[in-house]
Parts: structure tokens; sequence; C-alpha cells
């Protein structure tokens, strides 16, 4: 029988054995989870479930008997130790599995931070499901909470924490806030938001030390400006960095992540790869992106079991994420990154957060961003994928539908 491995039981895996069986695969998955949990989705982890609003049951890819009945082999709490491309074998604790076709979707890891008190009860990350616990716990009762970081994980946990009550500064190496992921305009538009919540931000600063007390918890953080910080919380959301150990060890390439062609495939015969360990070759962008968001894991885990079935596939949709912090929605298609766009522009007024952005390079769409305006992604990635030069009188005349710009 054809046995299909996938190692990482994130959405991305989940979702190519989902794909799988969809496309009517009737031979051997093996999925095999780190976790003690079956796949999850983690964009709750920093807002509803850690709000308190959502339960644990929502978070999960499928229901619990969604595997068996779909013949799928979930093994959790197992992790993979190592590949052999040649042999076409994994080996876990559990003993050595052959495949005919692997797919690695290992996802990525909090970066840690390695100053003194790093290892202080109250330094905490945020990644799975019990991260999210322990955020929840520390945050009761109003704590005073220092957040490592101003991009997306950094500002959601920063919204949490103050709607939970707690006083919430925010160290950020970088002049503002998301600064490596929206520039320094739409950057400015989250800052100013978080302020108006009472959020601290100390730009320009890295933290540089932990204290605690004798009990081994945090107390404080110094900052690189000499700042010492009251915190009985730290969240450190510092990044994330893909898992490419494995692949690394079993000699595929890696740069930044498990590199892929536009079909998924990675150097090694009959491995593939998807989200958020994948560093894949964009045919629309030109260039390889490893993209750290949920629709990637989704889209990306459905495309690497079809090229894993020999399908024809190019993987090539429009970069998507989005986030909720206290009333704001937003949706962001595209990547907006600093010194790829040479203009900024908008249809509405920023400052009443109910507006898109659109960030341009040579006239033509980089990225969109819409705050508070729902239904136009379609149209804003239609403009990304057309490439046109735009007439941005009309592009930001909201008379004008998107779809006749
Ligand atoms: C708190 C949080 C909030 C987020 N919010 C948003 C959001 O609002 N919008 C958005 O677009 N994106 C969001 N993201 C990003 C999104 O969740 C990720 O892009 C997505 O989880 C990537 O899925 P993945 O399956 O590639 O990897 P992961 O979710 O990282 O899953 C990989 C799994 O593989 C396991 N694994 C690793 N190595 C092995 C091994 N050797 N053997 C077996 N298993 C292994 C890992 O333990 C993990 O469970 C958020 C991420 C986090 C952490």
């Amino acid at each position: 029988m054809t046995t299909f491995v996938i190692v990482g039981g994130g959405l991305a895996g989940a979702k190519a054995a989902e794909t799988l069986r969809a496309e009517n695969f009737d031979g051997e998955i093996v999925l095999f989870a780190e976790e003690p949990d079956r796949p999850y989705e983690r964009p709750p982890l920093s807002k509803g479930y850690l709000l308190g609003k959502a339960d644990r049951d929502s978070a999960f890819v499928h229901p619990a008997d969604w595997y068996g009945e779909h013949d799928v082999d979930l093994r959790t709490g197992t992790a993979v130790t190592a590949i052999d491309p040649a042999a076409h074998t994994v080996t876990s604790a559990a003993g050595t599995q052959s495949y005919d076709k692997l797919l690695l979707a290992m996802g990525a890891a909090p970066r840690r931070i390695g100053i003194p008190g790093a290892d202080l009860d109250g330094v905490l990350y945020l990644r799975r499901l019990g991260d999210s616990d322990r955020l929840r716990e520390a945050f009761r009762g109003g704590a005073r909470v220092v957040v490592l970081g101003a991009g997306w994980i950094g500002l959601e946990t920063a919204a949490a924490a103050v709607l939970a009550g707690c006083h919430v500064t925010v160290v950020e190496p970088q002049p503002g806030a998301l600064h490596a992921q929206l520039g320094p305009e739409l950057g400015a538009v989250f800052g100013a938001l978080h302020a108006a919540h009472g959020v601290e931000f100390r730009f320009g600063e890295t933290a540089t030390e932990f204290h605690g007390d004798a009990a081994g918890h945090v107390g404080s953080v110094l900052t690189s400006a000499g700042a010492l910080l009251p915190a009985a919380a730290v969240v450190v959301g510092i990044g994330a960095v893909p898992s490419t150990a494995l692949a690394s060890a079993a000699g595929l390439e890696v740069d930044n992540g498990v590199v892929t062609d536009a079909a998924l495939r990675t150097s090694a015969p009959d491995v593939f790869a998807a989200g958020d360990v994948a560093n894949s070759y964009h045919p629309l962008l030109r260039r390889r992106v490893r993209v750290e968001h949920w629709a990637n894991a989704l889209n990306g885990g459905r495309a690497a079991a079809r090229s894993m079935l020999g399908q024809e596939v190019e993987y090539n949709r429009v970069p998507y994420f989005y986030s909720d912090q206290y009333d704001l929605g937003m949706e962001c298609s595209g990547l907006p990154e600093p010194g790829r766009y040479d203009r900024v522009t908008y249809r509405g007024d920023p400052s009443t957060l109910e507006f898109i952005a659109f960030w341009l390079s040579g006239g033509r769409l980089v990225a969109g961003m819409n705050v508070n305006v729902w239904d136009v992604t379609d149209d804003i990635q239609s403009l990304i994928r057309s490439g046109r030069e735009l007439d941005t009188t009309r592009l930001t005349d909201p008379a004008i539908p998107l779809a006749e710009v």
C-alpha cells in the first residue's frame, strides 16, 4: 500500500490529510504530531480563547473522531526525530516509518530570548494552547505586564491583557509598532490605537535583564535605556523561527525555512513542505517567501497534498493575514514590507479606523489592508494580481467600486 507521511500536526498538516482523502487517496496516511492535542488553529490563542470568549473545542481543525473516520493514523505526542530521504523513512521514539511521499509541516517555534533571568517563572511565550492558558492565568487580577515586541503576537497579547484589566508596557527596538510588518505609516495607526487604550510603548529599546524575586518569579524588566519596568508577567513576542532542524540534518536545502519550488517540492525527491516552515518560490512575487499566516497554512497544506498526488500545482496565492485588536478588525492582502513600496494611500480616513490602506510601488498595488471594512479582499487581491499601474484618484475614491478601479 502507498504510504504518505506528514510531519507536523498543525493546520497545514491537518489540511493536507483532509485534502488527500477529499482527492480520493486510498493509501495509508500517517500524521505525526509532537503536541499532545490533535491539530488546532492558533489565531484564537491570542484572541477569543485568550480573552475567554471562545472555548477550547472551537480551536480544533477537526472533531476528535474525524481522524479515525477518515483512516488518518494520527500519532499525537510523537515527534519525528530524523528523516532519511534516501531510505524514504522517518524515525520517532516508536520506531522507523517508511514513506512513499513525505510532507514537512513542522511550523515554527517562538524565538527565545537569551538575557539574564530568561528562565524565571512568569517569562512567557505564546504558541501553544497551554501557553495561552498560562497567559490568561497571568493576566488575572490586573497584573503589570511587560510585552517584548510590537509585532502581531505582541500587540494582540497586549490588547488581551488590557481587556483583562492589566497595565501593559510594550518594549520594541524598532521605531514604531508593526514596523517590519506594515511600515511606519500603518504601524503608527496600530500604535495610536493601543496608546488610546492605555498601553505604554518604549520604542527603540530592548530588554537587557529580567530581575526576579526570591521565589524565582519575574518582578521587573531592565531595558537598554536603563528603565526598570515592574512586571508580574512578561510576554516574549519577538518572532518565530521555522522548525528546520530535521530538514537540515537530512541534507535538504534550508534557507529561512525549507526551500521549495512553486509546487511545494523540496530539494529531496518525494519530500514536500508547507505552512510556516516552507520558504517557497512565489510566481506572482517572483521570489521565495516564507509566510507565517493562517491562510498560508490552510491553502499551502491543501496545495502540497495535491502536489503529493502528482497533480500539477502552482502555489501562487496572494499572502493574506487578519487580526483583531479591541474593536478593530482587519484583513491584509500582500506583503507591505518596508523597502517594497514607495507610497501609501487611503480610501477613507485612517483616524476613523474604518478605511482601506493601499501600498503602491511604481503605481502598482503591492498590498491592501481593509480595517473595519469588509468584503473587499477579493477585489484587493485582483488588483495586486493584475500588476496594473493604477489611477490613485479612482483607487482612493469610495464612490468607485474597487472592482472598477
Ligand atoms: C498566538 C498566535 C496567533 C496567530 N494569529 C494569527 C492570525 O490572527 N492570523 C493569521 O493569519 N495567522 C495567525 N497566526 C499564525 C498561524 O497560526 C500560523 O501561520 C499557523 O499556525 C502555521 O501553521 P503550520 O501548520 O504551518 O505550523 P504550526 O501551527 O506551527 O504547526 C506545526 C506543528 O508541528 C509540530 N511539530 C514540529 N516538529 C515536529 C516533529 N519533529 N514531529 C512532529 N511534530 C512536529 C509542532 O509542534 C506543531 O504542533 C498566529 C500564530 C500564533 C502562534
